[in-house]
């Protein structure tokens, strides 16, 4: 048994400890023989670190000797675990060849084998056994990494700051294990502050790796800064770039890879789109008891990474050149690709409030997403609903657990023609819940933070109440402003496909490619677009993911023409 070998006494109530023997499995000397050719043996010597944390790091798999895995924290180390012979170094960083949140050290010297990224995607794509191993081994390694709490990524923030929302949402969307330090709650923050050179101006800071500062940094340079994506080669040619990396995206990607495609996917924000927003899909097949869309757009990330699909997030596309073939897709930071088709995944936004004031409290009081994330900042206060989906059902359900009482503002009579009959019954049966019909927020209060919130009821004399936390769940826009308007669009801006395009359509875009366009195929050859983003899709997760992996079919078909 591995168990022994690995974990340390200090390690036996850990998070580390639960579910070790598939956390930290020791390979036979056959999976050995068959990870041989895809690396390289090195002699180790004692102390010597092999990879900081920050670093992009291959997989070490230990022939001899001893390495210990390290969480750098601020207040010194924390040992992980120690890898002997037959085990392996890594997590799902190490297969997306990001870089490390780990210091890995040799303990007792020896030799181990290196694999380097090309070598362990070709291990996973090829062996199915091992691929197995390895990807449930680093699945549960970051999950158990992420319950610990410990890092050397310091997340300096407020309750009272949108920044600091943004940024948890970044890395927990992301999982990317993070400390969060409250000045709010925690005098000792100041202190720290006062370390770093860092006023409360600057909020939110992030220190990262005990040395480099960031003062209220964007979610791109975040990523930068983390090495959490690998550099583009923007010299290459790919058959088929996916824009959006929610649930249609990620699809396609996998699909895309699986089959043997050059793909990448493009996401702005990070990965799962509106489902990463949901505390609970129960609607998906195969989940009988829900999925959280975190979760899901997790697993669905790495097998998307494990085919071999190339995927950057916090990386915005700014604009399509569609004039001619192949496709360029520019970015914000300047940079562009180009692919032979694309797939536009970019889904839609939140709805906002139609209040002059409404976008200042973004964050502060207003939120468009209800996971637990957002649930503490509410602690046991009572909190308002707006919408009547099932993204508002699902929020009213999920905050009711937590908070004294949900108020579920709709404009309409009832929630019998918006929202699935399951979610209308738990509201019912919720004393927690109480529905408000026909009405609408009509003022919104407060200096930096919400405070108070105004709703009107018709018939009635509006009513103030001093809540302040509003969870807007009131449809969406879709996400196709960087089309550049060289693509046919609906009169709300979805993507018109297939059979929806109208000869207009075709002629404005001049379509001569001699047949007629496939079912997910817009109005330029090539370009495909599926999803929440597509006109006339139906706006759920198994509809976005079915349309994300049979698009694959025809871009093959279309690649081949
Ligand atoms: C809170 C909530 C709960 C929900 N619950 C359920 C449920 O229980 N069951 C269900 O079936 N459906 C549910 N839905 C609906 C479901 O989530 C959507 O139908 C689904 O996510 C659509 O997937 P998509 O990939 O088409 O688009 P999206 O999920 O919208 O993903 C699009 C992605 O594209 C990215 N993007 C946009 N523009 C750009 C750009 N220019 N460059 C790069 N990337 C870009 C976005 O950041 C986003 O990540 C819920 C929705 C919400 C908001």
């Amino acid at each position: 048994m591995n168990t022994e070998v690995n974990l340390e006494g200090s390690i036996a109530h850990s998070p580390y400890a639960g579910r070790s023997a598939q956390m930290f499995p020791r390979l036979t000397s056959v999976q050995i023989a068959r990870l041989t050719p895809h690396g390289k043996q090195i002699a180790t010597l004692r102390g010597q670190i092999l990879a900081e944390a920050g670093d992009r790091v291959p997989m070490y798999v230990v022939l001899a000797g001893s390495l210990e895995i390290i969480q750098p924290t601020l207040a010194g180390e924390t040992l992980v675990v120690v890898h002997t012979q037959g085990s392996f170094s890594g997590d799902v960083g190490t297969l997306r060849g990001l870089s490390s949140v780990v210091r890995t050290r040799v303990r007792d010297p020896g030799t181990v084998l290196v694999i380097d990224n090309a070598g362990l995607r070709a291990v996973v794509q090829t062996d199915s056994q091992l691929s197995e191993l390895f990807m449930r081994a680093y699945i549960l390694r970051r999950v158990a990494l992420m319950t610990t709490g410990s890092s050397d990524v310091i997340l300096l923030g407020s309750t009272r700051s949108a920044g600091t929302l943004r940024i948890q949402q970044f890395f927990t969307r992301n999982s990317y294990p993070f400390v969060n330090l409250d000045i709010d709650a925690d005098a000792s923050v100041r202190e720290l502050l006062e370390r770093f050179h860092v006023g409360v101006e600057d909020f939110p800071v992030l220190v990262c790796h005990g040395s480099v500062i960031l003062k209220n940094p964007s979610n791109e340079e975040v990523a930068a800064t983390l090495g959490m994506n690998q550099e583009i080669d923007n010299d290459r040619v790919r058959d088929v770039i996916v824009v959006g990396a929610g649930p249609a995206g990620l699809a396609a990607g996998v699909y895309a890879a699986s089959e043997g495609l050059d793909a990448m996917v493009l996401e702005t924000g990070t990965p799962g789109g509106q489902a990463g927003s949901s505390s609970k899909i129960e609607n998906y097949l195969g989940f009988p008891t829900g999925i959280s869309g975190l979760a899901l757009a997790a697993r669905a990330l790495i097998q998307a990474q494990k085919f071999g699909a190339e995927i950057r997030t916090a990386y915005s596309v700014l604009s399509l050149s569609c004039d001619k073939r192949p496709y360029t897709i520019h970015f914000a930071n300047g940079l562009s690709v180009r692919a032979r088709t694309i797939v536009i995944a970019t889904g839609a936004e939140y709805r906002q409030l139609s209040l002059g004031n409404a976008a200042g409290f973004m964050g502060m009081g207003i939120y468009y997403a209800a996971t637990s994330t957002e649930a503490k900042r509410c602690g046991t206060g009572e909190v308002i609903v707006v919408g009547g989906g099932n993204s508002a059902g699902q929020a009213a359900v999920f905050l009711s657990g937590t908070c004294k009482m949900v108020h579920l503002l709709v404009r309409a009579s009832g929630l019998a023609d918006t929202m699935s009959q399951y979610l209308i019954r738990r509201i019912n049966d919720s004393p927690n819940i109480t529905l408000h019909v026909k009405t609408e927020i009509t003022a919104l209060e407060g200096t930096d933070q919400l405070e108070r919130v105004t709703w009107k009821t018709v018939g009635k004399e509006p009513e103030v109440h001093d809540i302040g936390h509003v969870f807007l769940m009131m449809g969406a826009l879709p996400c196709t402003g960087w089309l550049n308007s060289c693509i046919a669009l609906n009169d709300k801006g979805f993507v018109r496909t297939g059979s929806d395009l109208h000869d207009a359509d075709l002629s404005a875009t001049d379509w001569n490619s001699g047949r007629h366009p496939e079912f997910f195929e817009s109005s330029i050859p090539g370009i495909f677009a599926v999803g929440d983003v597509r006109c006339g899709s139906i706006k759920r997760v198994a509809a976005a993911v079915g349309e994300g992996s049979a698009c694959i079919q025809q871009v093959h078909r279309v690649l081949q023409s």
